[in-house]
């Protein structure tokens, strides 16, 4: 097994490292190697992804990304920022199914802006189609309107797209998931208005006749939004298109109190995938060691599960996890009266020791 890591810019590097921490505490036999990407590769190399780090992501097995982006690269040509290389890296990986769970773990449950009994237990699996729909779609750009409410005005247009196998790829992959879940799947669109919607609609109603022991609903994208924060747990698999997904997954990462805790996947066709947290580069706590490593460390759990084949690795990692926030240790973002907060490094640590066999808390020698 060879993983590419890529730990990327801000709180990219130091996450990284803690979950490179816990993969090395498996004894697991796997090979990493390391290479620059986002704004660090830019500084580095003049490019966000650099062909040497494509390579090296094409070639691994998997790929483990931190996060990338600073605000002082906003004044680059866009092909030059820090985000393309997570862009370039799905298209040229064929990654078109992005995993988001949402998970609320019981000893969070008070860290949601909403009531924990709407919470508690929540584990909901939203997959955002990644390669199509307005974010791709040609023609786009800027013009004088020759039509329109305003002709002669300039204007900007993007085209919302999707085509049928881009669609039942999609439909599968969300079916297949909810076999392994609770078999339901709620596909979220815009129907009522619009025609790209209506026939994602019909595309994914033709996929699920070969899908019999799951059930599909249908939802317009504003009820979906409504429903996450009114009854979350009435979801299993929420399927839907790039920019609702892009939207939703953000919603349904707050449920469970804070980013810091969410990991996420991007898989192809042969489910291999790119492995990263929900969240950003943080440029406003980078190098302060308090951010939350267990987005990263719960996103290492996913490879193991979804590209190595290792699910026993997995759920020790995530056994791990649950023992260290048992054991009240928490990083700031998700700190309450009554629990002990830790640096990155020490929650690290921590779950290092979950699972080697250490009680959690008695590694930690860092209390605030
Ligand atoms: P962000 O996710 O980096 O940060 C949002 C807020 O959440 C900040 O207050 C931050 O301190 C906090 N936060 C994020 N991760 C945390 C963690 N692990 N522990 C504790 N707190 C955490 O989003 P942003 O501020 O909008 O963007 C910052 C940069 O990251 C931008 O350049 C943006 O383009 C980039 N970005 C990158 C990715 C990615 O690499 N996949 C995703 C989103 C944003």
């Amino acid at each position: 097994m060879k993983i590419a890591i890529l730990p990327g810019d801000g709180i990219g590097t130091e996450i990284m490292a803690e979950a490179v921490k816990v993969l090395n505490a498996l004894d697991l036999k796997f090979e990493t190697e390391t290479a620059l990407v986002g704004g660090a590769a830019y500084d580095a190399h003049g490019h966000p992804l650099p062909e040497a780090t494509l390579n090296l992501a094409k070639a691994a097995d998997a790929v483990l990304f931190g996060a990338v982006g600073d605000w002082k690269y906003d004044k680059l040509e866009r092909q030059y920022r820090p985000e393309q290389a997570i862009l370039g890296l799905r298209k040229h990986l064929g990654l078109f199914a992005n995993f988001r769970p949402a998970i609320c773990y019981e000893q969070l449950t008070h860290a949601s802006s909403l009531k924990p009994e709407l919470v508690a237990g929540l584990d909901i699996l939203i997959i955002r189609e990644l390669t199509g729909d307005i974010y791709f779609g040609q023609p786009r750009g800027r013009r004088m309107a020759v039509d329109g409410h305003f002709p002669g005005a300039e204007e900007a247009f993007d085209t919302m797209r999707y085509s049928k196998p881009e669609i039942e790829r999609i439909a599968h992959v969300a079916f297949q998931a909810a076999r392994k879940r609770n078999k339901k799947v709620t596909s979220v669109d815009k129907a009522n208005v619009l025609e790209t919607f209506q026939f994602w609609k019909d595309v994914v109603t033709e996929v699920h006749a070969q899908y019999p022991d799951v059930t599909l609903e249908h939802m317009y994208v504003d009820n979906a939004a409504m429903q996450l924060v009114k009854a979350p747990k009435a979801f299993d698999v929420v399927v839907t298109g790039n920019m609702f997904g892009d939207i939703l997954s953000d919603e349904a990462a707050m449920l469970t109190g804070s980013i810091g805790m969410l990991p996420s996947a991007s898989l192809d066709k042969a489910n291999k995938g790119l492995y990263e947290p929900s969240h950003g580069s943080a440029p406003d706590i980078a190098g302060k060691g308090v951010a939350n490593p267990l987005a990263t460390i719960l996103s290492a759990a996913m490879m193991l599960r979804f590209s190595l084949n290792q699910p026993q690795a997995a759920d020790r990692i995530e056994s791990a996890v649950k023992a260290v926030l048992s054991a009240g240790l928490r990083t700031g973002d998700i700190w309450s009266e009554g629990t002990t907060k830790v640096g990155t490094r020490e929650m690290g640590d921590a779950v290092v020791a979950a699972i080697v066999g250490k009680p959690a808390g008695k590694t930690i020698t860092t209390k605030t």
